[in-house]
């Protein structure tokens, strides 16, 4: 996993190249591919396992492979948001009894599958495309502000909606909006 050191390099290599258009193109790929891998096509979330961002009947039939139902950019943000506040963040909690206890029985806070009633009909989160979560320790506005102040940081780069008022979890997504800032919603 990349550090965020390696990432303002990255970044400053980028704005180096901005100034000499002939290397740009090349050098822009060479940091994209730094930063994400392979086209941001492949990524597998150090601080998530698979039935965290799935619910049970998915997780059932594909197991590890589960990850391939979430957007890699969604698996990217929680590690982020993870980094970010040096604090555990949970989505799913219903494979572990301790955090079911602590925090509730959550199932469907990542992707959701077409069939279920939880939710909006044609939510992000039955693209894979969204996750509600929770920073252990940071209440929900206090994460949702921090996010919206800092929104250029690299960390919340991806994020282009989040839920507002909601204090029960953050909802974030990263569906197409065509806005260059993090558009805020009412459920
Ligand atoms: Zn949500």
């Amino acid at each position: 996993m990349l550090t965020y050191a390696a990432t303002l390099e990255a970044a400053r290599i980028a704005k180096e190249a901005r100034s000499d258009t002939g290397q740009l193109h090349a050098l822009a790929a060479d940091v994209e591919t730094h930063l994400y891998g392979r086209a941001c096509s492949i990524y597998t979330p150090d601080h998530f396992a698979a039935w965290e961002v799935v619910p049970p009947e998915v997780f059932k039939v594909f197991g590890d492979r589960s990850f391939m139902f979430v957007n890699t950019r969604v698996l990217w943000t929680l590690d982020a948001l993870r980094k970010y506040f040096d604090k555990p963040v949970i989505v799913n909690t219903y494979r572990s009894g301790k955090l079911k206890t602590l925090f509730g029985d959550f199932d469907e806070r990542g992707f959701r599958t077409p069939a279920t009633t939880t939710g909006a009909a044609l939510s992000p989160h039955k693209r894979g495309d969204a996750a509600d979560c929770n920073v252990i320790g940071v209440g929900v506005p206090e994460v949702r502000d921090t996010i919206l102040t800092n929104q250029n940081h690299p960390a919340f780069r991806f994020i282009t909606r989040i839920e507002a008022e909601v204090t029960g979890w953050l909802h974030f997504d990263v569906v197409n909006t065509g806005q260059t800032k993090i558009i805020t919603f009412n459920p």
